[in-house]
């Protein structure tokens, strides 16, 4: 038996769950919220014991330190060695990394070198593992990237029509993202429904970050996001596809940078952009039924893209057995699962309304030709598995 601590660092938080490998119990999860600031919220739960307070930190450090005291004073380690892995998400691995891999300087370097692509989450990446590496020298740590579980995607599908040599001077390619997320998701409906279910999978990770994978045999074929995580579907505040002829057009006529357009794209486009309220779905769907018709606009355009994700990656797969539903939006609004599905009947998709309602995990009609499931994801478990397996 052996800890492992599974590592999510975002820019101002950092989320953590210690686990018992190989028999996956989950023995402390926690977060660390508003880094940065004198009001940064630390909560975590040990068994149903749940655990709160407020106070000034100052950057990851400080919060790694925060969650390794926690542990000791709460019990759950009576020493720091204790725990043998740190496994951490690492959004973008690039041409180096196909796999995840444990982390040496050279390693860090590379994810440091991808920040050029990967602005918003690799250099934060680093900031969690650098601070493990002060705090924890002990533990090994290693790396698991959101674009592994995507390099079986292959070179018809992450090709982009551009000069060759950008992508051989560049790497400029389509890498994809979530992959933990859709990894999880595969692996849970093959453990639930076995082979029969799981020959062609299409996982919809809707959060406030989205995207769709086709997952054949386990493998990935293809997936809505590319070179970063803007495109694909329409998002909280990011775009998705546009046409990349609106980029110049718009730098021209409203004296935009490539900042301002990086910007654009990624923080007041999206639900957001269009609607004008928010980013998160559940106002939007309040404004739409108090009659607000650019929400009505906004939804129909998020719903509308998803269904032609979903349409083109059933076209990549030869067909589909199963379509599951994941993360903050899928997990939990049955509107919108509802209306995805209502333009899916010509794939023989039928769900059962109450079962939806209740977010139930099968949520398929008895006779519907492919199989609807609404799984919550743990992309947690997968990067402890993976830590687990790679540190032996
Ligand atoms: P992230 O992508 O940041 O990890 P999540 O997967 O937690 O986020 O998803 C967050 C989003 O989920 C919110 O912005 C909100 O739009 C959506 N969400 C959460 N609960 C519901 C709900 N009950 N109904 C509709 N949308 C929801």
């Amino acid at each position: 038996m052996s800890k492992i601590l599974s590592i999510n660092a975002g820019s101002s938080s950092l989320k953590f769950k210690l686990y018992s490998m190989p028999a996956e119990v989950v023995l402390v999860s926690g977060l660390v919220d508003r880094i940065g600031h004198d009001d940064c919220i630390f909560s975590y739960h040990v068994g149903s014991k749940e655990y709160k307070s407020t106070q000034p930190i100052k950057n990851h450090t400080e919060g790694v330190k925060l969650v390794i005291d926690a542990l000791l004073d709460s019990g759950v380690i009576e020493d720091k060695s204790e725990i043998i892995g740190v496994g951490h998400r690492v959004s973008h691995g690039g041409r180096y990394y196909t796999k995840s891999v444990e982390i040496n300087h050279d390693v860090q370097q590379k994810i440091a070198d991808l920040a050029s692509v990967s602005p918003l989450h690799n250099p934060v990446n680093l900031l969690g593992i650098e601070a493990f590496e002060k705090l924890l020298p002990s533990a090994k740590e290693v790396a698991v990237f959101d674009t592994s579980f995507h390099s079986t995607i292959p070179p018809k599908a992450y090709m982009y029509a551009l000069p060759y040599e950008y992508y051989e001077k560049y790497g400029i390619r389509r890498y994809g993202f979530h992959g933990q997320s859709h990894q999880y998701i595969y692996s849970e409906v093959n453990r639930r429904y076995g082979k029969d279910y799981s020959d062609k999978v299409i996982s919809c990770h809707l959060g406030n970050g989205a995207s769709i994978c086709a997952i054949k045999n386990g493998k990935s074929v293809n997936t809505s996001m590319g070179f970063t995580p803007l495109a694909g579907l329409v998002m909280g505040t990011r775009s998705g596809d546009v046409d990349p002829n609106i980029l110049p057009f718009l730098a021209e006529k409203e004296h935009l940078s490539a900042n301002d357009i990086r910007q654009m794209l990624n923080h007041k486009s999206g639900l957001l952009g269009i609607s004008g309220i928010s980013n998160d779905v559940r106002d939007i769907l309040k404004a739409e039924s108090a009659g607000n018709q650019r929400a009505k606009l906004a939804l129909a355009v998020y719903v509308h893209q998803i269904q032609h994700y979903i349409a083109a990656y059933t076209a990549d797969l030869n067909g589909i057995d199963t379509l599951v539903f994941t993360a903050g939006v899928g997990e939990h609004s049955a509107p919108i699962r509802h209306r995805v599905c209502a333009g899916l009947t010509y794939l023989g998709v039928k769900i059962d309304e109450s079962a939806n309602k209740d977010n139930d995990i099968d949520i398929s009609e008895a006779d519907s030709r492919v199989k609807v499931l609404v799984i919550p994801t743990d992309e947690e478990l997968i990067i402890a598995r993976e830590t687990a397996k790679i540190i032996g």
